[in-house]
């Protein structure tokens, strides 16, 4: 209001005073924080509970608002349960609730940096942080790799996971919220496992997206590839250029996080494919099917008693469980009664490769080298240049 000319005149002095205090505070404190303003200013909305029947929030110094922004008060920690139509808590009904505080605000126990905002959305309570992109940056490092990892595979893992939010957030800009907190985007846990060497790869490389033709690439990267990198186009039937798959034998010196065998009864691997609406009854037998370009199975034939179906290696993988069939890259072996399969490889394969980025790392290459090697004929620019 100190914009209107008549109330300027009264208040011209006080007014001055303060936009001085305003502005130095602004101005120092990206100073203090080591981040440049433009890139504060960029939040990201991240949808961290989904269709709960009741949530309950917690924090020191909690502000919380209601839908018309009418400041409330409340004792924590508050339970919000879903009624009719709306949020219910201490009797009273809302539509949306903001949960915001100077450290965290406790979700469920989580820390979360930011606000929270709490909605109905699909029959049941809808919970998403909203916060500045480089503080869930420094939050989500650890939930993805170890920041105890070679500085340089982090800090490549803090740019991509940036070029990927903003990616996302680019594309669902007038989405409720720009992500999910699970494998389907990033892995997302709040602030309780953030520390210094996930801050500083974050820090090191404020602001860095990675582009292909002045475009913000979709930076898709996995845990391990098992020696090939995965084209784009054999997981979601999209080419990208920059994501035609690349030779690694650089995951391989970590076995442990590459190589894995599990064993499954037929009955077992038939519940799990009819739960994820697969028509077999009276699973025999699983055959492979033929390979893809990259090396990875593009079909599985099921043998049943109502039919021989091949499915595609993706689906089976999501039928069975992607902690269970952890890639594409597999072997069977028929037993009595039961499938013992054994694969290398850990998640669909696309993009930067997390276990080989770390030897790349430890081989003395920088995270500038891993990234255009994984994701070749890419730049790294300033999101700021390219807006
Ligand atoms: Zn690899």
């Amino acid at each position: 209001m100190c914009f209107y000319p008549q109330v300027l005149q009264p208040l011209n002095r006080k007014c001055i005073l303060i936009l001085l205090v305003l502005a130095m505070t602004v101005l120092s404190w990206p100073v203090r924080n080591g981040i440049h303003a433009a890139v504060l200013d960029e939040t990201i909305r991240i949808a961290i509970v989904k269709s709960a029947s009741e949530v309950t929030v917690a924090g020191e110094g909690l502000l919380v608002t209601s839908e018309t922004g009418e400041p409330l008060s409340m004792t924590f920690p508050a339970t919000v349960r879903l009624t009719k139509g709306g949020l219910l808590v201490e009797g009273k009904k809302f539509r949306r609730l903001l949960f915001s505080a100077s450290s965290a605000v406790y979700v469920n126990n989580k820390p979360y940096r930011g606000l929270a905002e709490l909605s109905v959305a699909d029959n049941g309570i809808q919970v998403v942080n909203q916060l500045p992109l480089e503080e869930y940056l420094v939050g989500l490092i650890n939930c993805e790799i170890s920041s105890s990892w070679p500085i340089e595979a982090v800090k490549a893992q803090a740019i991509i996971a940036r070029t990927y939010a903003l990616n996302r957030k680019m594309a669902r800009m007038s989405a409720p919220y720009h992500m999910e907190s699970s494998v389907i985007d990033q892995v997302y846990d709040g602030c309780l496992i953030e520390d210094s060497r996930a801050r500083r790869a974050v820090q090191e490389t404020e602001g860095k997206v990675l582009t292909f033709g002045g475009g913000i690439i979709q930076a898709f990267y996995h845990s391990s590839c098992g020696g090939r990198t995965e084209a784009s186009a054999n997981v979601w039937g999209t080419s990208l250029l920059y994501l035609k798959g690349v030779e690694c034998q650089y995951c391989l010196t970590s076995p442990a996080s590459t190589a894995w065998e599990c064993k499954l009864s037929l009955k077992e691997i038939e519940e799990r494919l009819r739960a994820a609406g697969h028509k077999v009854s009276g699973l025999n037998e699983i055959k492979p099917g033929s390979l893809n370009s990259r090396g990875r199975l593009k079909q599985v034939v099921l043998l049943a008693s109502n039919g021989d179906i091949a499915i595609s290696g993706e689906q089976f993988r999501k039928a069975i469980g992607y902690g269970v069939i952890k890639s594409t890259r597999f072997v069977m072996k028929n037993l009595r009664n039961e499938i013992s399969f054994s694969g290398s490889g850990n998640g669909h394969g696309v993009g930067l490769c997390q276990w080989g980025s770390k030897q790349r790392a430890l081989d003395g290459f920088d995270c500038g080298e891993i990234l255009s090697y994984y994701y070749p004929g890419t730049e790294l620019k300033m999101f700021s240049d390219i807006r």
